[in-house]
């Protein structure tokens, strides 16, 4: 029996999650997968109907599951500057930090359909296929932090830290993941300023020297935010921290044209996965079918591929996603003239049509 938490969250992650289970539906009946799977509340739904954005309870269902699939979370019903309210955000730091899950998998691939979509010129798009391999479960989002209130002035800070434990494992991970693809280590670190960052710089030295077939580069983490934008074609697995990882991804993620396409798999050693796509809740389109749900799609293959060794059923997927990309259907997020515009749910039928075409 393969188990699955299911996290719908906030805003279109209701949406989107919806869309996936439509797909895996079909998969699991249409396959004999012996898939079972359950839903439960996580992040602003979870604050208001528990008091807490990640219950004890919701944790203990992942942690027996082989693999969750996260939709989003949060939203403005549960901002606030109030550093003691609970926050939705805090679920998926819980979820990740508990469920041990130390790697984050963000590819970014050029759908060539989608090539006006970008922003960018259609030159330097060509043959864009990155991998970051971010590492989410230390560095300053796990650090020590506080506000201190003294006198009449109030001040916060934030650490940043790494053990040579945490950077050795994701780095090893990153060598492996690169050579299944172009054999190629960007790591991102801020080594000219930080003391952490040269210690990772230091240790993803050391770990190189397992894998000479790779080539391994270091780049500063501000040219590398630039080169993303003047050359992404040069990078294929960016190997980087935390923070840095959260942003550079969403920067890669605008050169696909959409945040809305693009997947994720947060990995621990045993093949435990969370898979989710990596754009937040959206609460400016929650609701109104603009939502894109190809990034949820394209996670639940991942999930195929890394928790349940399932290629096959994984390149389906994608390439029913590609299919009904080619064939000129658009969410708004990617729409442009000449192109037929759908909505989260049709966006959801017609990979779904292709996918049972595809098994036929
Ligand atoms: P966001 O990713 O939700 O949205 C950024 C922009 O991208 C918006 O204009 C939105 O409409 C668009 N967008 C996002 N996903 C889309 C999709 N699938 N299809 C079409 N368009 C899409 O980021 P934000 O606005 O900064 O954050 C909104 C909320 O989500 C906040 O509460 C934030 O904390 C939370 N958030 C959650 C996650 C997560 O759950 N992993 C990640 C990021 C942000």
């Amino acid at each position: 029996m393969n188990k699955i938490m299911v996290l719908p969250g906030d805003g279109i992650g209701t949406e989107i999650i919806a869309e996936s289970v439509k797909i895996l539906k079909y998969l699991n009946e249409s396959f004999n997968l012996d898939i079972e799977y359950g839903y439960d509340y996580v992040g602003g739904i979870s604050i208001d109907k528990n008091g807490t954005p990640l219950t004890g309870e919701t944790l203990d269902k992942c942690k027996n599951s082989k693999a969750v699939l996260l939709g989003a979370v949060g939203g403005p019903k549960w901002d606030s500057t109030d550093p003691d309210s609970p926050r939705p955000e805090e679920a998926l730091m819980g979820l990740r930090k508990e469920l041990g899950l130390f790697a984050n998998l963000r590819p970014v691939k050029i759908y060539k359909p989608l090539v006006s979509a970008s922003t960018l010129k259609k030159d330097v798009l060509e043959d864009v296929d990155v991998l970051v391999v971010r590492e989410l479960t230390g560095g300053i989002y796990f650090g020590e932090r506080k506000r201190i209130k003294e006198g009449g002035s109030t001040s916060a800070y934030d650490t940043m830290a790494y053990s040579d434990y945490e950077i050795k494992r994701i780095a090893e991970l990153a060598f492996q993941t690169a050579r299944s693809r172009n054999k190629k280590v960007t790591s991102v670190d801020k080594a000219n300023i930080l003391e952490n960052s040269r210690l990772w710089r230091e240790i993803v030295c050391s770990v190189h020297k397992k894998y000479r077939d790779i080539e391994l580069n270091h780049m500063y983490v501000d040219n590398a935010a630039m080169q993303l934008i003047r050359n992404p074609g040069q990078f294929d697995t960016i190997l980087t921290s935390n923070i840095f990882g959260d942003i550079l991804s969403d920067e890669a993620a605008m050169i696909s044209g959409s945040i809305g396409l693009l997947p994720s798999a947060s990995l621990r050693e045993d093949k435990f996965g969370m898979y989710e796509p990596i754009h937040g809740s959206a609460p400016d389109i929650q609701g109104q079918g603009k939502a894109n749900p190809i990034a949820t799609l394209l996670s639940l293959a991942m999930m195929f591929r890394y928790s349940f060794g399932m290629e096959n059923i994984a390149s389906k997927i994608e390439c029913s996603v590609g299919k009904v990309l080619d064939n000129g259907n658009r969410t708004a997020d990617i729409y442009t003239d000449g192109t037929k515009l759908v909505n989260t749910g049709e966006m959801g039928d017609l990979v779904l049509a292709e996918l049972k075409k595809l098994s036929d």
